[in-house]
């Protein structure tokens, strides 16, 4: 089997079409074909950490259209490729090769054949605001427990101990919003972290939703940084805060600019859980168009 190369992505420039020739395709279950372009505009879920959701959109050959159903990441090691849930490293692992994995029904477009590659824009606009209300609201909430911590601990991009990042479990993105998951236990206790932070979960949203109405239609820029243009390339989010420029490491897409958002708000509701808390925030975005 001749080479894959890494596929180069255009999203992180927020990219939602282009043209690209096939260069690989894979036949996959149920009949379907994993078409590798050499470069593309779809954002494919990520296996190891899947917080945003894939594209979706069309390939328009010569013949039509043939719709883009899933968007998978895949990896190529010892001239095999390996496909989705079944890929067995994280994005990144050395030895690998990174590629985008359009899934479509049927044989799909040929190797070789120059393909018109579009995303639904509708469902990218929605993701991106989503992703970047997710970033907001996991500073605002590590900003608002900021003085619930007993001791010195890792601190986030905008200086504040670091609550998101060591204690998330799970953080979904969605249309216009996200859903993120945290557990306190034993282990936050021992780094400091005092649980009776989280007895007024009102007090608490509140607090985050008076910072998020501060950054919310303020003037500063977001952008995805990069050198690599791969997949598999190192990307970061930077974002110009009203308290400062904040940057953090980022594989997803992103609104352009604070001055876009609306409305900024949060839910949090909490679960007991052996040994601990578990808490939800809900955070949804109202974006002018
Ligand atoms: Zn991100």
């Amino acid at each position: 089997m001749a080479q894959i190369p890494a596929t180069v992505v255009t999203y992180p420039d927020g990219e939602v079409a282009g043209t690209a020739t096939v260069v690989h395709a894979v036949p996959l279950e149920g009949g379907r074909t994993g078409v590798l372009l050499d470069r593309t505009p779809f954002h494919p879920v990520d296996t190891a950490w899947p917080d945003q959701p894939a594209d979706v959109g069309v390939l328009r050959t010569a013949d039509g259209e043939i719709p883009v159903v899933a968007t998978l990441t895949g990896g190529v090691h010892d001239g095999e490729l390996v496909v989705g849930s079944d890929l067995p490293v994280r994005m990144g692992t050395e030895g690998w090769t990174f590629v985008v994995v359009h899934v479509v029904d049927g044989p799909g477009p040929a190797v070789g054949e120059s393909v018109e590659a579009g995303v639904d824009p509708e469902l990218r606009a929605a993701l991106s605001a989503g992703h970047t209300a997710c970033h907001l609201a996991s500073l605002a909430l590590d900003a608002a427990l900021s003085d619930a911590w007993t001791k010195d601990v890792t601190t986030d991009a905008a200086g504040h101990p670091a609550f998101d990042m060591l204690a998330i479990q799970t953080s979904r993105i969605t249309s216009y919003g996200s859903t993120d998951v945290y557990r306190v236990g034993k282990s936050l206790r021992k780094k400091g972290f005092d649980p009776s932070a989280l007895d007024d979960l009102r007090a608490l949203e509140q607090r985050i939703e008076a910072t998020l109405t501060e950054w919310a239609g303020s003037s500063g820029g977001i952008g995805i940084h990069r050198d690599d243009h791969t997949l598999a390339g190192r990307r970061s989010w930077r974002c110009e805060l009203p308290g400062g420029p904040v940057e953090l490491p980022c594989g997803g897409t992103h609104l352009t600019s604070l001055a876009q958002i609306e409305r900024l708000t949060v839910a949090l509701e909490a679960s007991g859980v052996p040994g601990g808390i578990q808490f939800t925030m809900t955070t949804s975005v109202t974006v002018s168009r």
